[in-house]
Formats: C-alpha cells, structure tokens, sequence
C-alpha cells in the first residue's frame, strides 16, 4: 500500500484521482484549500478510513511521510484563475517549491499538472511536445500560462541538481462529472444552459477549436505516466484527446444531445484567447501506450447525466 498525497484533490480531476487511487488500495492524503474545489466532490470518499483530507494552502510549507505526490491544485477555468492572479502566479510557483522540498526530503515520486496553455496561442498544430509556445507575458492569462512554465522549470531543475523524481503531464481541456456548475469552462457552461434552456454564450465567432478530453481518459493517462518505471522518462507528454471541434460544433452537438430549445449567441472573445489547439499524442502513445477511447459523444452524454441529476436536485 503505498501512501500519496493528492493536491488540489478537492478538485475537478483531483477528485476522480482520489477515488481511483483509493481503489487500487492506497492510502490517500488530500490537500485543498476549497477555492474552487468542494468536499461534496470527495463526501463519497470520506468513509474509507484509508482516506484523509486536510484543509491546507499549497502556497504555504506541508510535512507528512508520502511515496508519492500528484500536484494539481490551481485553479484551472479562465474566470477563476484571473480572479485573484497573483495568487495563481504563487500557487504554481511557491506551491510547486513546497511540493518539490518534500519530494526532495521524503524520496517520493512527484508528478506535475502542467497544460496545454504553455503552448499559449499556438503557431505550430497540433502542438508536439518539443513546440515552445507562444505565450503573452503580460496578458491575463499569463498568471496561469506563466506560472505553469515556471513550475515545469523548476519540476526539471529539481530533477537535475536533487535528483527527484518527477513526472510532468501536460493535459488538455478535459470535461466530465465533478466539474463545478459555474466553473466557466466551456462544456460545463454549454451543458448547464442547454439543460435550463438559457442562451448558449459563445465567445467569438465560434471558429475558435479545442481537443476535449473525459475525464476517464486523463485519469488512465496521468496514472500510466506516474506508474512508468522508465526513471528517464520525466515528460512533458502530451495527455489530450486529439479530436479537435470548434466551439460552435460543441454548441450545437449539446443543443443536439441535451435536446434544448436555447439560443446561441456570440459574445466578444476574451484577450489571448487561443484560436486553435490539438494535442500531437504521439510521445504518449509510444511511451505509455496510452490513448483516449472515449469520444466526444459518449462522454458529452455521461456530463450531461452528472449536471442534470445535479440541477434537479438542486431545484
Ligand atoms: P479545479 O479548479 O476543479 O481544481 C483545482 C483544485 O485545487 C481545487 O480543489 C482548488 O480548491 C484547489 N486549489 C487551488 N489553489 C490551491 C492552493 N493554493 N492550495 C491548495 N489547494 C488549491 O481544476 P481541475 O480542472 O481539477 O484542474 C486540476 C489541475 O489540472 C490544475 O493544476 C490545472 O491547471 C490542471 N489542468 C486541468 C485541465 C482541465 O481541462 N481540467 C487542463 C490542463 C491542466
Ligand atoms: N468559451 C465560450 N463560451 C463559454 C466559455 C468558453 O465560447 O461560455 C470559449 C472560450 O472563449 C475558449 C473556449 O471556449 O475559446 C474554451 O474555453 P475554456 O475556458 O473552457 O478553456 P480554455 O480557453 O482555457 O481552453
């Protein structure tokens, strides 16, 4: 049985990990500290005595005895992490110093939620692991795009000068259950307006793309990629399903899936926001021999289940 602390595990992917993790029959540690993470994400989880969950900050210094670290807390939705972007910018760095130093005393494994948005608004596609990005320092999504370069930097450079062992995943948009109604991310948003009948909001003229990616498909890719024995094989692999839609077909497929009566309309689109993305999974493919399975639709209507179980339990 080995002992793993999940950050951010409150979280969207977090708390998919925590649960798979679990019943492979590990002892899990989550750390959270809810800014947009539930508990009713985990609740489920809280009566296995082999799970803990502890209310912390990542920004701030943590000590326990672990085998392995996955580090995921950051806000991940545009809304979320420009609310206070400072904090994102100290959330990736200082976060990732602290969950390197106990990786470096403890010996433990440490993987890296790095994403695609290192890629920025990419001018090579689809985006292979060698491409360096096309990133705007100084935009509003540079707290997040920035911060998360800066910790795959310092993940390698500990890797380097202390030897720890990591692993870093650069994941792609990825939907599903457990996600936040009022995340702000486009297929949760698609999905909650379509189910009430509101107005689809879709920002630009919808031409823009995305490569979307369920949840099940990331949590088998991020565990491979952790479980690989290859001590040499660190990343950045590429974890996204390379299916690309522009955001009108997206619209338009949950209008179709959800059978709703909503309108779609056209917002302005917001500042570097990128204009197209698609994983090149072929690194992952050879080396994990790991690719999604689940497409669009299959996965479409599994979110689609979670969000409408969840909004009439609301009501
Ligand atoms: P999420 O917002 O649902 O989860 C993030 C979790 O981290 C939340 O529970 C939040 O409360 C917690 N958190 C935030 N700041 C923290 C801090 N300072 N200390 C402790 N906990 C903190 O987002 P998610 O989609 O589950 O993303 C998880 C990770 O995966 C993030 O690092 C994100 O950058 C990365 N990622 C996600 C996607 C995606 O499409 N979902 C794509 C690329 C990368
Ligand atoms: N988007 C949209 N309507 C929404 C939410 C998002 O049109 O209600 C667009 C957004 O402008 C972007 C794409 O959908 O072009 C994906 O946005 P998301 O926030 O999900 O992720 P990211 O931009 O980080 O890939």
């Amino acid at each position: 049985m080995k002992k793993i602390l999940v950050t951010g595990g409150a979280g969207f992917i977090g708390s998919h990990l925590c649960e798979k993790l679990l019943n492979e029959g590990n002892e899990v540690l989550a750390l959270d500290n809810f800014f947009t993470g539930s508990k009713n994400n985990i609740v489920h989880l809280m009566d296995n005595s082999y799970f803990e969950l502890i209310r912390h900050d990542i920004t701030m210094p943590f000590m326990a005895e672990v085998d392995e670290i996955y580090n995921l807390a950051c806000p991940a939705s545009p809304i979320h992490y420009q609310y206070n972007a400072i904090k994102t910018v100290k959330t990736s760095v200082l976060g990732a110093i602290n969950m390197l130093g106990l990786a470096k005393r403890t010996g433990a494994k440490i993987f890296q939620a790095s994403t695609s948005e290192v890629y920025g608004d990419p001018k090579i596609h689809p985006q292979p692991e060698t491409y360096w990005g096309n990133v705007n320092t100084i935009g509003i999504r540079s707290c997040y795009d920035e911060g998360k370069r800066v910790a795959e930097t310092l993940f390698v450079d500990y890797h380097r000068q202390n030897k720890v062992r990591i692993k870093i995943a650069r994941i792609f948009n990825t939907y599903g259950p457990n996600m936040h109604p009022n995340d702000g991310r486009v297929v949760s948003n698609f999905i909650v307006q379509s189910l009430q009948n509101e107005d689809i909001t879709i920002y630009g003229n919808g031409e823009q793309t995305r490569s979307f990616q369920y949840i099940d498909d990331l949590i088998s890719g991020i565990t491979s990629l952790m479980n690989n024995t290859d001590e040499d094989f660190i990343g950045p692999v590429n974890i996204g399903n390379p299916g690309e839609f522009t955001i009108l077909e997206l619209a338009q497929k949950v209008i179709e899936l959800t059978n709703s009566k909503s309108k779609i309309i056209f917002m302005p689109l917001p500042e570097d926001d990128p204009l197209q993305r698609k994983p090149d999974i072929t690194l992952a493919k050879k080396e994990l021999k790991w690719e999604p399975k689940i497409d669009l639709e299959v996965g479409l209507l599994k979110t689609i289940a979670y969000f409408d179980k969840l909004l009439i339990s609301k009501k």
